[in-house]
């Protein structure tokens, strides 16, 4: 946080605080009592309890607020974890959860509707049922929501045989009669990726744009069937997707299909603080929505972090994960010299309020001595001591 003089601003007390020659007065002990944790997460998919174990294991106060509904809720298994290859979304989370309160670290559910900066310098969200909590750092950790193709039976078998991701469910789908609906330029690439999976691959053009001649030829070279003319809908039989109808009439016996969503982020919550998804491309084609941050998960706007696919729609689960780890320690790092320069302030603010007197008592050791330093800094700091306690002792 930086005041208008360009100078950092106390996490604490919203005070200018200069480090060069100039003391200033911060009245850190009663502000402190406005922030109820230091980091609030907005999401507890992977991405955010990632994160908040990394917080709570860093000793700092966590609240993770979770709407309990993860992009890969339709999903039976998440695929490509190691460690745990297969497991059931909800049992990774609930795992997740248990360590993340070992910790010390709330989880809560509920829905964050909106987050304002407060006087103090730190955010206070807002959610659905009215509450609020304060906390000196916001991660939004939200994920996107899928936009589906507007073909009947895609939403109603979306996780299951109507698929997205040849790393998610690939290997499941291996050897079957597949089907890709076009919806864009990247349907081509899809149909060509899933051909690794499968030798009965069958490009349906739907509303994708016509094939370039190299398209076609790479197409037909790989053994890709390509089927002209708008998709009606897809044919279900007892709970399995089995074909694919055409306006036309025709229908093709299918038993996965893949779509081609777009991805939007979940950024609703961010635009109090004047933060916006941005259109977010792949080969010059806009695939979706992220909220722009630097690499470390740093937005725009000083304390709002942003990590998972709410930052980036590659992401994976194991990569979410890791993500949610990345954010948090620069997220700690990031308290970690506020409370430094906070705590040398208070010291100069202190050592120049006491005057002569002091340097006085300095010689004898009873006011700069280790043990009134280590007082100070337990005053100024509170829990957020660790690390200097043992310096000034
Ligand atoms: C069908 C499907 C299957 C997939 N299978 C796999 C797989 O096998 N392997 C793999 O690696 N990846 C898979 N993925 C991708 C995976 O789902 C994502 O990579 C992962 O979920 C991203 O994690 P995240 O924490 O960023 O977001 P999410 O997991 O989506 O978590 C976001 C959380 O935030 C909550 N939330 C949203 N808004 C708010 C709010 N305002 N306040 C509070 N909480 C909020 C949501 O309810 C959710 O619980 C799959 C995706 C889909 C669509």
């Amino acid at each position: 946080m930086f005041c208008r003089l360009g100078k950092r601003v106390s996490r604490f007390s919203g005070a200018c605080l200069m480090l060069g020659p100039e003391v200033v007065t911060v009245t850190v002990l009663k502000d402190r009592q406005v922030a109820s944790y230091d980091v609030v997460v907005a999401g507890g998919g992977p991405t955010g309890l990632s994160a908040a174990l990394t917080l709570s294991r860093a000793r700092r106060s966590v609240l993770v607020v979770d709407a309990g509904r993860p992009r890969n809720a339709a999903a039976g298994h998440v695929h490509n974890y190691l460690g745990r290859e297969g497991a059931p979304p909800g049992e990774l989370l609930a795992l997740g959860r248990a360590e993340v309160q070992s910790y010390g670290g709330r989880v809560v559910g509920g829905t964050v509707v909106s987050a304002e900066r407060t006087a103090e310098g730190g955010f206070r969200v807002e959610l659905a049922d009215g509450s609020r909590v304060d906390a000196w750092r916001l991660l939004v950790t939200t994920g996107l929501v899928d936009e589906l193709p507007d073909v009947p039976g895609v939403a109603q078998r979306w996780g299951r045989d109507v698929l997205h991701c040849p790393y998610c469910h690939g290997w499941e789908v291996r050897d079957q009669a597949i089907g890709v609906l076009g919806t864009g330029p990247l349907s081509v690439h899809q149909a060509l990726t899933f051909r690794q999976w499968s030798v009965d691959v069958t490009l349906f053009l739907h509303i994708a744009p016509e094939l370039t001649a190299d398209q076609a030829e790479q197409l037909s070279a790989r053994g890709i069937e390509v089927v002209t003319g708008p998709v009606q809908a897809l044919e279900v039989n007892q709970d399995r997707l089995t074909g694919v109808r055409l306006r036309d009439g025709r229908v093709f016996a299918r038993q996965a299909v893949v779509v081609g969503p777009r991805a939007l982020a979940r950024a609703g919550l961010l635009t109090g603080l004047g933060l916006q998804a941005a259109e977010q491309e792949i080969d010059g084609h806009v695939v979706g929505s992220v909220v722009p941050a630097d690499a470390a998960g740093a937005t725009a706007v000083p304390g709002v972090w942003v990590a998972g696919n709410v930052a980036d729609l590659r992401a994976q689960v194991l990569s979410s994960a890791a993500a949610g780890l990345g954010v948090a320690a620069a997220i700690n790092a990031d308290l970690i010299a506020q409370d430094t320069l906070l705590a040398v302030a208070a010291q100069r603010a202190r050592r120049a309020a006491t005057g002569a007197a002091a340097a006085t008592a300095v010689t004898t050791g009873a006011v700069f001595s280790a043990r009134s330093e280590q007082d100070l800094c337990d005053r100024v700091l509170g829990e957020r001591r660790h690390g200097l306690q043992s310096e000034l002792r």
